[in-house]
């Protein structure tokens, strides 16, 4: 950097984004004298994290909210602004509906924990499998003209048709349980044959499916504001950025409304897909453009019906649930801890979530609760509230989940994609090597680029 420049721009870092990855870059930065801002596009911090205020006081999230296992650094954070953290609200039995029967299961507290998000990967992985099987069963035409691809390893299919790792972990062990050790070389039509003949796997995964996961007191969302608050003026609201030049020694954001923001160095937070959405000067090379095309942010809605009271905890029911049909496959017991009524969360996913974003809200609010009356009986029929956030009609996300279901496309395009152009920096969820997708991943990617940023300005 010469060093007429460096006189002429006052700005060490500008970071695109407010979210957790944006807020704990630039806490970094300040903390070690440097002069930073961060243009947050929507008129609130915290991006994919979110809370909505319910008229009793209590709140639901309607984004990122469970810290699980290892996200040591977000602990770190939420200890170090002297926040609380919580657990489920309660114990109790975890209710399976298969084919229209909804069957009570007990939890136990051994074994690995698995996340929501692996509970819900695992649910469709075996509802999957099971329809294979029947497929298999039924249907012989479909059988001979499937011939090769039956005849592939039942590893290979469940690598390919189980998105996370945990979830992949799981089916191994409830394949085992059921069948013995899963062995090498087994093909996919020989585990299908097991499947017809052999216990239920959906029955035997929900006896093992408690959760270990926690949740900050308040919610996830005073994370971010916190961090905002320590942060003051450095953060600017309704900043939208529509234009990023950049080149070796300095870079210029463009805001929506013309104003032009100078800065040595330059951090974007935005998800791959989404950060191609902004103009570039000079345009981002093809092969980056290209790797984000294939992190395509998934399809889904996060929604809450809200009881008078928890009545599912009346029952011995922990309030989670998995079900193999219906539009909300899996719900959790939401709770805040402040409340008195009963928060149960479902999400709707992937192709469901798809065609029922482009019908009404009520239409939405109708499914979910069909479904969990089908799972917890009619006492559900009549929630006080229906809330919900459709990430994927969001404009300053465009989508969610992509990246927890898709290890496989991180390790490909990845690494690649969390390279810096010159003096413009990739930081956020998507970036990160460890807990990609998720807060834990937010959070390192965020302090490990802005170490970079520091060492690149000292
Ligand atoms: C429904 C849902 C549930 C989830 N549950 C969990 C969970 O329980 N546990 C977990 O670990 N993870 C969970 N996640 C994932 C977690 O929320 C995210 O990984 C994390 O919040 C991402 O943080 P980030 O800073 O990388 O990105 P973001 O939060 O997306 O931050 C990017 C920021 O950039 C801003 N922005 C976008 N475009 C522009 C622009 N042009 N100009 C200026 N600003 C712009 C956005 O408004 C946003 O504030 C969940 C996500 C969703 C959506």
């Amino acid at each position: 950097m010469d060093s007429l420049l460096k006189e002429e721009l006052v700005l060490d870092c500008a970071i695109i984004g407010a979210g957790l990855a944006g807020l704990v870059a630039a806490q970094y930065l300040v903390d070690r004298g440097l002069k930073v801002t961060v243009l947050e596009g929507r008129d609130r911090v915290g991006g994919r994290i979110e809370n909505r205020v319910l008229s009793d006081g209590g709140y639901v999230e309607l984004g990122g909210q469970w810290i699980g296992p290892g996200y040591d650094s977000l602990t770190e954070i939420v200890d170090s602004l002297g926040l609380e953290m919580i657990g489920l609200p309660t114990k109790g039995n975890l209710v399976v509906r298969l084919r229209g029967e909804a069957l009570e299961v007990p939890t136990t507290d051994e074994g690995p924990a698995l996340t929501p998000f692996e509970v819900s990967d695992l649910g469709q992985g075996l509802l999957r499998l099971r329809r294979l099987a029947e497929r298999l069963r039924d249907d012989p035409a479909w059988r001979k003209s499937n011939g090769v691809w039956l005849g592939q390893d039942l590893r290979r299919w469940v690598a390919t048709n189980l998105r996370t790792h945990g979830a992949q972990r799981r089916f191994a062990e409830v394949y085992a349980a059921a069948f013995g050790p899963m062995p090498k070389g087994v093909t996919l039509l020989e585990g299908l044959h097991q499947v017809n003949s052999g216990p239920d796997l959906e029955s035997m995964l929900a006896s093992n499916g408690d959760l270990h996961q926690k949740r900050v007191a308040g919610g996830m969302a005073t994370v971010t504001d916190a961090l905002a608050a320590r942060l003051g003026d450095a953060v600017r609201l309704g900043a939208e950025v529509v234009k990023v030049g950049y080149d070796e020694k300095s870079a210029t954001v463009t805001l929506a409304d013309g104003e032009t923001i100078r800065a040595r160095q330059l951090i974007s937070t935005l998800p791959p897909r989404l950060a191609m959405r902004l103009e570039h000067e000079p345009p981002l090379p093809l092969w980056r453009k290209e790797a984000a095309e294939k992190v395509a942010p998934g399809n889904v809605i996060k929604a809450f019906l809200i009881y008078d009271r928890p009545f599912w905890r009346d029952k011995g029911f922990s309030g989670q649930s998995s079900a193999d049909e219906g539009a909300v496959r899996v719900t959790f017991d939401t709770t805040a801890d402040n409340s008195n009524r009963g928060h149960l969360m479902g999400f709707f996913e992937g192709a469901d979530a798809a065609s029922l974003s482009r019908r009404s809200v009520t239409l939405r609010e109708r499914s979910f609760i069909d479904s969990v009356v089908r799972t917890f009986g009619e006492t559900a029929a009549k929630p006080v509230a229906y809330i919900e956030r459709d990430w994927s009609n969001e404009k300053f996300t465009g989508g969610c989940h992509g990246a927890h279901f898709a290890p496989g496309v991180w390790t490909t395009n990845g690494p690649i994609l969390a390279e810096a152009e010159g003096v413009l920096h990739w930081a956020g969820a998507e970036y990160s090597t460890r807990f990609n997708g998720y807060l834990e991943g937010a959070v390192r990617s965020g302090r490990e680029v802005a170490a970079a940023v520091a060492r690149a300005l000292a």
